[in-house]
């Protein structure tokens, strides 16, 4: 029988990353096997779900490129859930209960309850092996609160039967739910898919990561910083299964050959942010220049210079978000004409400072304009550095002080990339007149 796997989230909350790892190791393992991987939305808590939080799981899904085979809603399906229920309480494998209503004070339902055997049920389990419950204590547990509206594990188990779900693969949270599902499978006379139960994603403290570990939780919150969806399923995947060797980056492509439910660990993975942007970094350096700076995405800045200034940016940000910032502060004179100050220029408090700045500025001018056209940083510092050595031996503030002048004309910042990185980005037209510029101010 082909592999059949899903994805079966309920649309009571945002997109969680242990969500995004259950359905990346539900596709994985569908691929892997050349079987099929389902999405199924569990809406049936009319109270809890919401319709944005649905379409938050889809895009995001879809962001990381977990395209499903097979799309279900479970809300649609209310009426084969009811049907299957009217046939268990027809064989009386279960059966109508009128009880006091919960909510409802002095009122009474109708729920349906299975006949529990009451036996012990022992599954296997593909990262845990055999796992054994008693059931008895169960008794005859109710799988609807009325005749039409099943609890939860009732649809799983009814869903799971109808797309022929061969492998249920979800988190360690859902192991005790497993003997009650197993019950109602046997009622309904449905075969018993493989079990695999993922470890949970931890944080620091070891607790179950959620909102209250401090960190995001939310897929979409990584995507919004700027984390490639490459990057969230690399580290999602090594993050509670390991190829066997020490390889670290996978594409998705790579994981699907890759994995395995037998390298799947125990015990829970720790979620460590840097890691995960040092993993984004390294998804970043591999987009070429032209599609980093079409996903730097800022609007209504030169993206030919963005461009340009790529490698610079890949060199030093992890994420997005952080090369975003990057061209607003220290790369920002690429972007706008600098602002000079005049005893910003003048740093030095040297006698005669503003006659030697000068100078310098004049000197470099024209061992600029010289320069080829475009230049590299290397380049320009081989034809610059040289007269910068020699103001540093003539005493006059010595070569911190002209290259110092040089690098603030060009971007009139406190901070930014060395001169000559400068002078090649903007090149020599714009970084000519960016000194003449300065020189205005000194005279
Ligand atoms: N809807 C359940 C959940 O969101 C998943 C059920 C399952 O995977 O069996 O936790």
């Amino acid at each position: 029988m082909p592999v059949k796997t899903r994805i079966a989230p309920s649309p009571t909350g945002r997109f969680h990353i242990g969500t995004a790892r259950t359905a990346l190791f539900n596709y994985l393992y569908a691929k892997k096997s050349r079987g099929s991987f389902c999405i199924r939305i569990e809406d049936t808590d009319k109270e809890r779900s919401k319709a944005e939080y649905e379409t938050e799981i889809l895009e995001g899904l879809a962001w990381l490129g977990l395209e499903a085979d097979e799309f279900v809603r479970q809300s649609e399906r209310v009426s084969r859930h009811a049907e299957l229920l009217a046939g268990l309480i027809a064989n009386d494998a279960a059966y109508i209960s009128r009880e006091p209503s919960k909510s409802d004070e002095g009122k009474t339902v109708e729920v349906v309850r299975l006949r529990n055997p009451g036996r012990s049920v022992t599954f296997h389990d593909e990262i845990r092996g055999d796992i054994t419950f008693d059931t008895t204590e169960l008794g005859d547990f109710v799988i609807a609160r009325t005749t039409s509206d099943p609890i939860y594990h009732f649809a799983v188990v009814a869903d799971d039967m109808d797309m022929g779900i061969t492998h249920v693969i979800r988190g360690e949270d859902h192991i005790s739910n497993t003997p009650r599902q197993i019950l109602i499978q046997e009622a309904l006379g449905a075969p018993r898919p493989a079990y695999a139960h993922l470890p949970l994603i931890l944080d620091e403290k070891r607790a179950k990561m959620s909102k209250r570990s401090g960190q995001a939780t939310a897929v979409m919150d990584y995507r919004a910083e700027g984390v490639l969806p490459e990057a969230l399923n690399n580290y999602l995947a090594l993050l509670g299964w390991n190829p066997g060797d020490d390889r670290e980056f996978f594409s998705l492509a790579e994981l699907c050959e890759a994995f395995s439910l037998e390298r799947v660990q125990k015990s829970g993975g720790v979620w460590n942010r840097d890691k995960l942007f040092s993993v984004n970094q390294h998804w970043m350096r591999a987009l070429d220049d032209e599609t980093f700076a079409k996903a730097i995405g800022i609007d209504g800045v030169d993206s030919a210079m963005i461009r340009k200034a790529a490698p610079l940016v890949k060199e030093r940000a992890h994420t997005f978000k952080e090369a975003r910032e990057m061209l607003s502060t220290d790369l920002q004179c690429l972007f706008a004409e600098p602002i000079l100050v005049r005893e910003s220029l003048l740093r030095k408090e040297l006698p005669d400072r503003a006659h030697l700045t000068a100078e310098a500025l004049q000197k470099l001018t024209t061992l600029i304009a010289v320069l080829p056209e475009p230049t590299t940083p290397a380049r320009a510092k081989e034809a610059l550095m040289p007269y910068a050595d020699r103001e540093e031996e003539k005493g006059k503030g010595g070569r911190g002080a002209v290259l110092w002048a040089l690098r603030y004309a060009l971007s009139g910042q406190e901070r930014s990339p060395d001169p000559f990185t400068l002078i090649s980005l903007l090149g020599k037209e714009d970084a000519l007149r960016r000194i003449d510029a300065a020189l205005a101010l000194i005279s």
